[in-house]
Protein backbone atom coordinates (compact mmCIF):
# COMPACT_ATOMS: atom_id res chain seq x y z
CA UNK A 1 0.00 0.00 0.00
CA UNK A 2 1.45 3.24 -0.91
CA UNK A 3 -0.01 6.22 1.40
CA UNK A 4 0.91 10.24 -0.49
CA UNK A 5 1.52 12.58 2.41
CA UNK A 6 0.65 16.02 0.90
CA UNK A 7 -0.37 19.42 1.26
CA UNK A 8 0.49 22.79 -0.96
CA UNK A 9 1.69 24.54 2.05
CA UNK A 10 5.24 24.14 3.89
CA UNK A 11 5.79 24.34 7.13
CA UNK A 12 2.14 22.23 7.79
CA UNK A 13 3.88 18.72 9.41
CA UNK A 14 3.84 16.65 6.06
CA UNK A 15 7.67 15.45 6.47
CA UNK A 16 7.31 15.28 10.19
CA UNK A 17 3.60 12.60 9.90
CA UNK A 18 5.42 11.07 7.20
CA UNK A 19 8.49 10.17 9.14
CA UNK A 20 7.01 9.25 12.42
CA UNK A 21 4.39 7.34 10.70
CA UNK A 22 6.56 5.37 8.43
CA UNK A 23 8.23 4.77 11.71
CA UNK A 24 5.27 3.66 14.09
CA UNK A 25 3.99 1.35 10.81
CA UNK A 26 8.12 0.07 10.91
CA UNK A 27 7.86 -0.55 14.98
CA UNK A 28 4.53 -2.64 14.26
CA UNK A 29 6.28 -4.95 12.16
CA UNK A 30 5.42 -4.26 8.65
CA UNK A 31 8.04 -3.83 5.87
CA UNK A 32 8.23 0.26 5.42
CA UNK A 33 9.84 2.35 2.66
CA UNK A 34 10.11 6.12 3.10
CA UNK A 35 9.99 8.00 -0.43
CA UNK A 36 11.57 11.40 0.05
CA UNK A 37 10.13 13.51 -3.33
CA UNK A 38 10.71 16.92 -1.74
CA UNK A 39 14.61 18.74 -2.72
CA UNK A 40 14.83 20.04 1.02
CA UNK A 41 15.59 16.09 1.69
CA UNK A 42 14.50 16.97 5.44
CA UNK A 43 12.80 13.12 5.69
CA UNK A 44 16.30 11.92 4.94
CA UNK A 45 17.83 14.41 7.49
CA UNK A 46 14.75 13.08 10.20
CA UNK A 47 15.78 9.49 9.80
CA UNK A 48 19.61 9.88 9.60
CA UNK A 49 20.20 9.63 6.12
CA UNK A 50 22.58 12.33 5.55
CA UNK A 51 23.30 13.90 1.73
CA UNK A 52 27.09 12.68 2.12
CA UNK A 53 26.17 8.97 2.23
CA UNK A 54 23.70 9.36 -0.74
CA UNK A 55 25.16 8.11 -3.54
CA UNK A 56 21.78 8.11 -5.92
CA UNK A 57 18.70 9.65 -5.32
CA UNK A 58 14.85 9.48 -6.27
CA UNK A 59 16.09 12.85 -8.71
CA UNK A 60 18.52 9.97 -10.60
CA UNK A 61 15.79 7.61 -10.46
CA UNK A 62 13.16 9.75 -11.99
CA UNK A 63 14.99 10.89 -14.56
CA UNK A 64 16.26 7.25 -15.36
CA UNK A 65 20.14 7.01 -14.53
CA UNK A 66 19.40 5.27 -11.37
CA UNK A 67 17.64 1.85 -10.73
CA UNK A 68 15.32 2.55 -7.62
CA UNK A 69 16.70 -1.14 -5.93
CA UNK A 70 20.39 0.80 -5.61
CA UNK A 71 19.12 4.07 -3.93
CA UNK A 72 17.36 3.27 -1.26
CA UNK A 73 19.30 2.69 1.37
CA UNK A 74 18.68 1.28 5.37
CA UNK A 75 18.07 3.87 8.15
CA UNK A 76 19.03 1.84 11.27
CA UNK A 77 15.35 2.10 12.49
CA UNK A 78 13.51 -1.49 12.83
CA UNK A 79 11.76 -2.29 9.09
CA UNK A 80 12.72 1.01 8.05
CA UNK A 81 14.12 1.87 4.52
CA UNK A 82 14.36 4.97 2.73
CA UNK A 83 14.67 5.79 -0.94
CA UNK A 84 16.35 9.37 -0.35
CA UNK A 85 16.32 12.90 -2.02
CA UNK A 86 18.60 15.32 -2.91
CA UNK A 87 19.32 19.09 -3.53
CA UNK A 88 19.28 18.18 -7.68
CA UNK A 89 15.96 17.09 -7.72
CA UNK A 90 14.48 20.75 -6.70
CA UNK A 91 15.40 20.97 -10.83
CA UNK A 92 13.06 17.59 -11.28
CA UNK A 93 10.01 19.85 -12.11
CA UNK A 94 11.42 21.13 -15.30
CA UNK A 95 13.68 18.50 -16.36
CA UNK A 96 11.03 15.94 -15.93
CA UNK A 97 8.72 17.89 -18.58
CA UNK A 98 10.23 16.95 -21.33
CA UNK A 99 10.63 13.29 -20.85
CA UNK A 100 7.76 10.68 -22.00
CA UNK A 101 5.19 9.59 -19.35
CA UNK A 102 5.96 12.40 -17.31
CA UNK A 103 3.71 12.24 -14.68
CA UNK A 104 4.25 8.20 -14.18
CA UNK A 105 8.23 8.26 -13.65
CA UNK A 106 7.48 7.37 -9.79
CA UNK A 107 5.06 5.56 -9.85
CA UNK A 108 6.71 2.71 -12.67
CA UNK A 109 9.91 2.87 -10.02
CA UNK A 110 7.72 2.24 -7.18
CA UNK A 111 6.17 -0.70 -8.99
CA UNK A 112 9.18 -2.16 -9.37
CA UNK A 113 9.86 -2.58 -5.43
CA UNK A 114 6.16 -3.01 -4.55
CA UNK A 115 6.69 -6.13 -3.74
CA UNK A 116 9.14 -5.79 -1.39
CA UNK A 117 7.22 -3.80 1.20
CA UNK A 118 3.85 -3.71 3.06
CA UNK A 119 3.80 -0.02 3.01
CA UNK A 120 5.44 2.92 0.94
CA UNK A 121 5.10 6.43 2.48
CA UNK A 122 6.14 9.36 0.10
CA UNK A 123 6.60 12.46 1.64
CA UNK A 124 5.85 15.77 -0.98
CA UNK A 125 7.42 18.71 -1.21
CA UNK A 126 5.42 21.84 -0.61
CA UNK A 127 3.66 22.34 -4.19
CA UNK A 128 1.07 21.03 -6.34
CA UNK A 129 3.94 20.73 -9.35
CA UNK A 130 4.94 17.54 -11.46
CA UNK A 131 6.60 16.16 -8.25
CA UNK A 132 3.43 15.95 -6.32
CA UNK A 133 2.04 14.60 -9.12
CA UNK A 134 4.02 11.86 -9.75
CA UNK A 135 3.96 11.16 -5.92
CA UNK A 136 0.04 11.19 -6.46
CA UNK A 137 0.03 8.94 -9.43
CA UNK A 138 2.15 6.40 -7.72
CA UNK A 139 -0.43 6.33 -4.29
CA UNK A 140 -3.40 4.37 -3.33
CA UNK A 141 -3.70 6.65 -0.48
CA UNK A 142 -3.44 10.78 0.20
CA UNK A 143 -2.91 11.87 3.61
CA UNK A 144 -3.30 15.21 3.99
CA UNK A 145 -1.61 16.71 7.24
CA UNK A 146 -2.49 20.17 8.10
CA UNK A 147 -2.16 22.81 10.90
CA UNK A 148 -5.72 24.15 12.52
CA UNK A 149 -4.80 27.88 11.12
CA UNK A 150 -7.66 30.09 9.81
CA UNK A 151 -7.00 29.84 6.00
CA UNK A 152 -6.84 25.75 6.21
CA UNK A 153 -10.00 25.00 5.05
CA UNK A 154 -9.53 27.19 1.83
CA UNK A 155 -5.91 24.73 1.57
CA UNK A 156 -7.64 21.91 1.79
CA UNK A 157 -10.24 22.23 -1.08
CA UNK A 158 -7.02 23.18 -3.26
CA UNK A 159 -5.48 19.88 -2.66
CA UNK A 160 -8.51 17.85 -2.84
CA UNK A 161 -8.93 19.08 -6.24
CA UNK A 162 -5.78 17.96 -7.17
CA UNK A 163 -6.65 14.84 -5.97
CA UNK A 164 -10.05 14.79 -7.75
CA UNK A 165 -8.08 15.31 -11.08
CA UNK A 166 -5.09 13.50 -10.86
CA UNK A 167 -7.81 10.05 -10.05
CA UNK A 168 -9.61 11.08 -13.07
CA UNK A 169 -6.63 11.63 -15.30
CA UNK A 170 -4.15 9.12 -14.36
CA UNK A 171 -4.82 7.30 -10.99
CA UNK A 172 -8.13 6.00 -11.22
CA UNK A 173 -7.98 4.22 -7.66
CA UNK A 174 -6.10 6.94 -6.19
CA UNK A 175 -8.54 7.88 -2.97
CA UNK A 176 -8.47 10.69 0.10
CA UNK A 177 -6.89 8.26 2.94
CA UNK A 178 -7.05 11.22 5.52
CA UNK A 179 -6.88 14.17 7.05
CA UNK A 180 -4.24 14.55 9.96
CA UNK A 181 -4.29 17.15 12.53
CA UNK A 182 -0.57 19.02 13.44
CA UNK A 183 0.48 21.19 16.06
CA UNK A 184 -2.78 20.65 17.69
CA UNK A 185 -3.79 22.71 20.81
CA UNK A 186 -7.05 21.79 22.33
CA UNK A 187 -6.88 24.74 24.60
CA UNK A 188 -6.81 27.31 21.87
CA UNK A 189 -10.48 27.95 20.78
CA UNK A 190 -9.43 28.30 17.39
CA UNK A 191 -8.16 25.12 16.58
CA UNK A 192 -11.48 24.10 17.83
CA UNK A 193 -13.07 26.12 15.44
CA UNK A 194 -11.30 25.14 12.75
CA UNK A 195 -11.58 21.35 13.65
CA UNK A 196 -15.07 21.52 14.01
CA UNK A 197 -15.50 23.33 10.47
CA UNK A 198 -13.10 21.02 8.75
CA UNK A 199 -15.25 17.87 10.59
CA UNK A 200 -18.53 19.60 8.96
CA UNK A 201 -17.19 18.35 5.55
CA UNK A 202 -14.94 15.89 5.90
CA UNK A 203 -15.50 14.18 9.53
CA UNK A 204 -15.16 10.51 8.07
CA UNK A 205 -11.80 11.81 6.75
CA UNK A 206 -10.44 13.11 10.04
CA UNK A 207 -7.62 10.63 11.36
CA UNK A 208 -7.41 10.55 15.44
CA UNK A 209 -5.81 11.61 17.52
CA UNK A 210 -4.65 14.95 16.62
CA UNK A 211 -1.09 15.78 17.02
CA UNK A 212 0.00 17.90 20.22
CA UNK A 213 2.38 21.25 19.69
CA UNK A 214 5.62 19.33 21.18
CA UNK A 215 9.04 20.80 21.85
CA UNK A 216 10.41 16.88 21.38
CA UNK A 217 9.25 16.68 18.02
CA UNK A 218 10.66 19.81 16.69
CA UNK A 219 13.85 18.27 18.33
CA UNK A 220 13.95 15.43 16.88
CA UNK A 221 14.92 16.22 13.50
CA UNK A 222 17.89 16.93 14.26
CA UNK A 223 19.00 13.68 15.79
CA UNK A 224 17.78 12.37 12.38
CA UNK A 225 15.56 10.37 15.22
CA UNK A 226 11.99 9.50 14.35
CA UNK A 227 10.19 10.87 17.55
CA UNK A 228 9.45 7.09 19.15
CA UNK A 229 13.56 6.67 19.41
CA UNK A 230 14.36 10.36 20.39
CA UNK A 231 11.16 10.31 23.17
CA UNK A 232 9.29 7.11 23.17
CA UNK A 233 7.07 8.15 26.18
CA UNK A 234 6.15 11.50 24.84
CA UNK A 235 2.40 12.27 24.35
CA UNK A 236 3.94 12.95 20.33
CA UNK A 237 5.01 9.52 19.64
CA UNK A 238 2.10 8.07 21.31
CA UNK A 239 -0.35 10.10 18.80
CA UNK A 240 1.97 9.35 15.73
CA UNK A 241 1.96 5.80 16.96
CA UNK A 242 -1.94 5.65 16.88
CA UNK A 243 -2.23 7.13 13.81
CA UNK A 244 0.41 4.68 12.26
CA UNK A 245 -1.94 2.18 13.79
CA UNK A 246 -5.59 4.27 12.00
CA UNK A 247 -3.67 3.74 8.90
CA UNK A 248 -2.86 0.34 8.90
CA UNK A 249 -6.74 -0.08 9.05
CA UNK A 250 -7.43 1.58 5.59
P1 LIG B 1 6.22 20.36 6.04
O1 LIG B 1 6.90 19.09 5.66
O2 LIG B 1 4.75 20.34 5.76
O3 LIG B 1 6.89 21.57 5.45
P2 LIG B 1 7.35 19.90 8.66
O4 LIG B 1 6.94 18.51 9.01
O5 LIG B 1 8.73 20.08 8.17
O6 LIG B 1 6.30 20.52 7.62
O7 LIG B 1 7.06 20.79 9.94
C1 LIG B 1 7.35 22.19 9.93
C2 LIG B 1 8.03 22.57 11.23
O8 LIG B 1 7.15 22.36 12.32
C3 LIG B 1 9.26 21.74 11.52
O9 LIG B 1 10.24 22.56 12.11
C4 LIG B 1 8.77 20.70 12.51
O10 LIG B 1 9.80 20.26 13.38
C5 LIG B 1 7.71 21.47 13.26
N1 LIG B 1 6.64 20.59 13.76
C6 LIG B 1 5.93 19.68 13.07
N2 LIG B 1 5.02 19.06 13.86
C7 LIG B 1 5.17 19.60 15.10
C8 LIG B 1 4.53 19.39 16.37
N3 LIG B 1 3.54 18.49 16.54
N4 LIG B 1 4.95 20.13 17.42
C9 LIG B 1 5.93 21.05 17.27
N5 LIG B 1 6.57 21.30 16.12
C10 LIG B 1 6.20 20.58 15.04
MG1 LIG C 1 8.46 18.80 4.29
Amino acid sequence: MVIVFANQKGGVGKTTSAVNIAAGIGLCGKKTLLVDADPQCNASSGVGVLRRRVKSSVYDVLIGRADVRSAVVATGYKNLDLLPSSASLAGAEFELADLDRRERRLADAIDAIKGEYDYIIIDCPPSLGLLTVNALVAGDGVVIPMQCEYFALEGLSQITQTVAKVRKLYNPSLLLSGIIFTMYNGRLNLSLQIVDEIKKYYGDKILLPPVPRSVRISEAPSHGKPIQYYDRLSKAAEAYDLLAKEIMKL
